[in-house]
């Protein structure tokens, strides 16, 4: 069996990031660049104020000045400011040529046209010099994932649109003669498909996924699914891949010419997961217990999706926390248990949860992280150091 980060790696060696194409400003959010954008304008391009009050050349305590004239956003003052001479001015307003500060309104006793400055001046200068955010030139470089704060920059950079890798089409077969669709009335042998729904909402954020047809288990109807894919990048199959009777995912995938990179993964939940290349997809094989569909999507999908849009191969970001309660040693295989970050004397611990059986989802749904135990990871006491990732 091999380990997590050499299935993870299989599964990256597999993936190339996808064609760009452009978009504007709005769908951006989420994408990542292709190529670096360059400003092409300094912010601000003027020196402008960062307060209400007066602009003047230079200000001492008890100083009077006559107002000259105004400036506000958009409308600069034509005209430089002498000594004794003040313009009104508002927050965001060019800064006139011969002013160097400005005095805030509140330090200012304005009478007609004449201001008298106050004994105790705030020191000012609350002048933001022009390029103070960023100049003509400055770049914002690729591969870099879209926050919302990168889509302000881009707007005042006057960037409208720019080149981002395409979204991934992700396939999602859900396999399964006990499966009905949530809505419909199980019969009393019957149990809900759950997983496709998870993993679309973990997915379906990054991704276009489609939620294909249930698959039973018979080879015919595991065939008729596969052939839905169209030109998924990413085709998901759940369940069916252990060795029972009726796991016939691998068999199937198989016949339809999957070049498998790997099968079983020493990782606690999700060992029969299965990975490889179904013509120009990467098809991943996950387990079908309902908590580790999820802990697999999470430490495979996730990052395999990075890896399409253009990010660098890289697994999910780990963290540590000490632990809340003492562990017992781990066994052979990765654990990923189910966990939650709680408080104890003010700072952060996480506390696994004491049930782990995979198919316990009410567990999964109390978790905000999963603790990470090594292989053969000895006895851990409360307060030890572990590592974690979120879910
Ligand atoms: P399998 O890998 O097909 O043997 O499935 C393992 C367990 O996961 C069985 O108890 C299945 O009923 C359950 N299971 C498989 N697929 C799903 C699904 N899409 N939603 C919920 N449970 C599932
Ligand atoms: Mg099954």
């Amino acid at each position: 069996m091999i380990s997590t980060q050499e299935a993870l790696n299989a599964i990256f060696a597999r993936l190339k990031p996808l064609p760009v194409e452009t978009v504007s400003l709005r769908n951006a959010v989420g994408r990542v660049l292709a190529e670096p954008v360059t400003a092409l304008r300094d912010q601000p391009p003027f020196a402008s104020s960062a307060m209400d009050g007066y602009a003047v050349a230079a200000a001492a305590p008890g100083a009077s000045f006559t107002v000259i004239g105004e400036a506000q956003a958009g409308a600069r003052f034509d005209g430089p400011v002498g000594p004794g001479e003040a313009v009104r001015i508002f927050t965001g307003a060019p800064v006139p040529e011969g002013a160097t500060r400005i005095v805030i309104q509140e330090d200012v006793t304005r009478d007609g046209d004449t201001i008298i400055l106050d004994e105790n001046l705030d020191a000012g200068p609350y002048v933001r010099p022009a390029g103070g955010d960023f100049r003509v030139g400055t770049t914002l470089d690729a591969p870099t994932k879209l926050t919302p704060a990168h889509i302000a920059l881009l707007a005042s950079m006057n960037v409208p649109q720019i080149s981002v890798h395409r979204r991934a089409k992700v396939a999602l077969i859900s396999t399964g003669d006990e499966l009905v669709m949530p809505g419909e009335t199980p019969s009393k042998d019957q149990i809900l498909s759950s997983n496709a729904h998870g993993l679309e909402a973990m997915l379906g954020g990054q991704a276009d996924v489609r939620l294909l047809p249930i698959a039973r288990d018979t080879l015919e109807s595991l065939h008729a699914v596969l052939d839905l894919i169209e030109d998924a990048d990413l085709v998901v199959t759940i369940g069916g891949a252990s060795v029972g009777d009726h796991d016939l995912v691998a068999k199937v995938a198989q016949d339809a010419g999957l070049d498998r990179a790997f099968y079983k993964v020493a990782m606690r939940p999700g060992k029969p997961l299965m990975a490889g290349t179904l013509g120009t997809a990467v098809l991943v094989g996950l387990p079908g217990n309902p908590v580790s569909s999820m802990v697999c999507g999470r430490v495979f999908l996730r990052p395999a999706l990075d890896v399409l849009h253009g990010l660098p191969a890289r697994a999910a970001r780990r963290r540590i926390l000490p632990l809340a309660h003492d562990l017992a040693a781990n066994g052979p295989r990765e654990h990923y248990m189910r966990a939650k970050i709680i408080e104890i004397d003010g700072k952060d611990h996480i506390s696994p949860f004491d049930r782990q059986d995979s198919s316990l989802q009410t567990v999964l749904a109390s978790a905000d992280a999963l603790a990470i135990r090594p292989p053969r990871d000895p006895m851990r006491v409360q307060g030890e150091m572990i590592e974690w990732i979120d879910i």
